[in-house]
């Protein structure tokens, strides 16, 4: 399951991708964004993890912290992988929505075939249905 990305997850990501190649102490960019150090550090850990900064050992300053480089074009390549996700998972309709299709009640199901008098590509209960049901419900997502 994708992680969330916060407000401050993206403020750090692109705070850190100003700073370039040379990346920035980690003690300093938690100053310098005004937030604490056990914030920073959590949101880094996570970026980290979703590979989206370096985090690199050094010493700055007389004290031991991580150089901070961000991933160019990580964090949109996580994202849009995320909204993918979550559109493959939400079904096109639900399920309880199924015994509405007209078919299942249909007195002429066991004459329906392709090439037949009741022919399920022509059928206009069923057209209308999937129009009423699929498309109308894509059409209302759109507008979200
Ligand atoms: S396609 Fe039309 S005719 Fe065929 S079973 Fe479904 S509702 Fe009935």
């Amino acid at each position: 399951m994708p992680r969330k990305i916060s407000e401050l997850d993206r403020k750090i990501y692109y705070y850190v991708l100003e700073k370039g190649e040379q990346g920035i102490p980690q003690n300093v960019l938690w100053k310098e964004l005004g937030i604490t150090s056990r914030d920073a550090s959590r949101s880094l850990k996570k970026l980290e993890e979703l590979g989206l900064v370096k985090r690199e050992p050094i010493v700055y300053g007389g004290r031991k912290t991580f150089r901070i480089i961000a991933i160019p074009g990580a964090l949109k390549e996580y994202e849009s992988k995320e909204k993918k996700e979550e559109i493959i998972k939400r079904p096109l309709i639900e399920i309880k929505k199924f015994v509405d299709i007209p078919c299942m009640h249909c007195p002429y199901i066991d004459m329906c075939y392709e090439g037949g008098y009741y022919d399920p590509r022509i059928c206009d209960w069923l057209s209308g249905w999937i129009v009423d049901n699929v498309y109308g419900r894509r059409r209302v997502r759109r507008k979200k």
